[in-house]
């Protein structure tokens, strides 16, 4: 069901957490059910999985270009995840927030740390597994990489899980549904949005 309850300020929300942990089905979900929040995508060089559309998932892109793309300041952060570069497009994220709409990032611990300092404001929300094993069973038995990329996620995954210190609010990826209305919810936080219809506080 389509969800219109759209807080009336907008702030830039970033939504990091160790590759494997669900963002992208909480993302998924958000783009079908939230569809007022504005989700940048971002460029890669990483090769296109099968389900994936260009300019919606990711803008794929070479390595010449992402480095063009870099030299020439268009990204607000980018970031070198398992052997890939993956960047958030800066032109488009501010002119959401000059128009008033929330920005949803989903990116990286690496790319989080330089939003961070780059928006002091922004507000960073780690999705967590319900436990660390069931992140472990979930990226070895994702079926879309191979022995050596599990491996460098597996690394990865343990220093993003230390990381949830760093960030303002953690929210469990339980139950995907939850997970998804608990972020919607937390989009416009910090400026009082009107409760929900329904809703009781
Ligand atoms: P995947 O290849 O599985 O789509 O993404 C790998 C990792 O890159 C994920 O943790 C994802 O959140 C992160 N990522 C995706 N886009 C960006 C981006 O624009 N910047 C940064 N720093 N990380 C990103």
């Amino acid at each position: 069901m389509e969800d219109d309850a759209r807080p009336e300020a907008a702030r830039l929300t970033v939504l990091s957490g160790p590759s494997g942990v669900g963002k992208d089905s909480v993302i998924e979900l958000i783009r079908a059910r939230s569809p007022w929040v504005w989700l940048s995508v971002s460029a890669t060089t990483r090769k296109m999985r099968d389900y994936e559309v260009d300019g919606v998932h990711y803008f794929f892109v070479d390595r010449p270009e992402f480095e063009r793309m870099i030299a020439t300041g268009q990204f607000l952060e980018w970031a070198e995840f398992a052997g890939n570069l993956y960047g958030t497009p800066r032109g488009p994220v501010e002119d959401k927030l000059r128009s008033g709409e929330p920005v949803l990032l989903k990116i990286d611990l690496q790319g989080a740390r330089q939003v961070r300092a780059a928006m002091p404001d922004a507000q960073l929300v780690f999705l967590a597994p319900p436990s660390v094993e069931e992140l472990k069973r979930r990226l070895i038995g994702r079926g879309t990489d191979d022995e050596e990329t599990i491996r460098r996620r597996l690394v990865h995954a343990d220093e993003e899980l230390a990381a949830e210190r760093e960030f303002d609010v953690t929210v469990v990826n339980d139950y995907v549904e939850r997970a998804a209305d608990e972020l919607v919810s937390l989009l416009g936080s910090s400026f009082l949005a009107p409760a929900r219809p329904g809703s009781q506080s």
